[in-house]
């Protein structure tokens, strides 16, 4: 799991993450929601290491993580324009990785076909990516995400670029893939629609703080601030 104890992040003057404790179980698929500016992707960046804390703490996996490097920290990750290699084939974009780490040619190409089947592009490995739908190619990025074995899986808005019909898709496939991995998911949304659908799990923030933690139900049900009532109520 991931665990947030107090974290807050500070650009200039503007507090982006302001003391944010949050409590990720392992193998849960959540959702980050919240208003744009809100300090979702911000947040996401220091899970992933991406940015330093100004104070607190980030755990993964029960480990104190907060200096550790990307690398060490183990995390797959997709943002909506975390582009493909263009000049790479599908599979070469998926096998990334695993030669930057080495591994031995035989190996990439078996775990690159596993991936090409988890993500059912069987017999698509030897295009490029101009060669696929916008669809096809986020379901590339995450494969090349899930490559390592990740401990922990952060998309920020993986499907944000899309349109309705596919995003519609692609977020029961998601729910799928999880199901099928079980790693742990954080996936950023303004789309509450989005957010409740797909989710164990919401968390949604506003203001760089997190105002409410809950299953899709129980925040909808029993809203615990007047902003939350307002940006998941029925009538947005
Ligand atoms: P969106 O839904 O639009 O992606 P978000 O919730 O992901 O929004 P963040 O990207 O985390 O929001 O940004 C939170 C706030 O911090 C914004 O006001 C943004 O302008 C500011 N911010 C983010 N990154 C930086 C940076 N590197 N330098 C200065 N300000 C930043
Ligand atoms: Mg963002």
């Amino acid at each position: 799991g991931i665990t947030v104890e107090n974290v807050s992040k500070q650009f200039g003057t503007f507090k982006a993450v302001d003391e944010v404790s949050v409590e990720i179980k392992t193998g849960s698929l959540v959702a980050l929601l919240g208003p744009s500016g809100s300090g979702k992707s911000t947040l996401l960046r220091l899970i992933a290491g991406l940015e330093k804390p100004d104070s607190g703490k980030i755990l993964l996996t029960g480990k104190d993580a907060t200096s550790a490097s990307v690398q060490d920290r183990h995390v797959g990750f997709v943002f909506q324009h975390y582009a493909l290699f263009k000049h790479l084939t599908i599979r070469k974009n998926i096998g990334f990785g695993l030669e930057i780490a080495k591994w031995k040619k035989s190996r990439i190409d078996d775990r690159v076909n596993e991936l090409l089947d988890l993500v059912q592009l069987r017999g698509l490995g030897d295009r490029y990516p101009s060669q696929l739908s916008g669809g096809q190619r986020q379901r590339v990025a995450l494969a090349r995400s899930l490559a390592i074995e990740p401990n922990v899986l952060l998309l920020d808005e993986p499907f944000g670029a899309l349109d309705a019909k596919v995003r519609k898709d692609l977020r029961v496939w998601l729910r799928h893939l999880h199901d099928k991995v079980n790693v742990t998911t954080v996936f950023v949304t303004h789309d509450q629609e989005e957010a409740m659908e797909v989710s164990d799990e919401l968390v949604v923030m506003n203001h760089g703080k997190v105002e409410q933690v809950g299953s899709p139900a129980e925040i909808y049900d029993h809203p615990a601030t007047p902003f939350v009532m307002g940006f998941i109520g029925p009538v947005n």
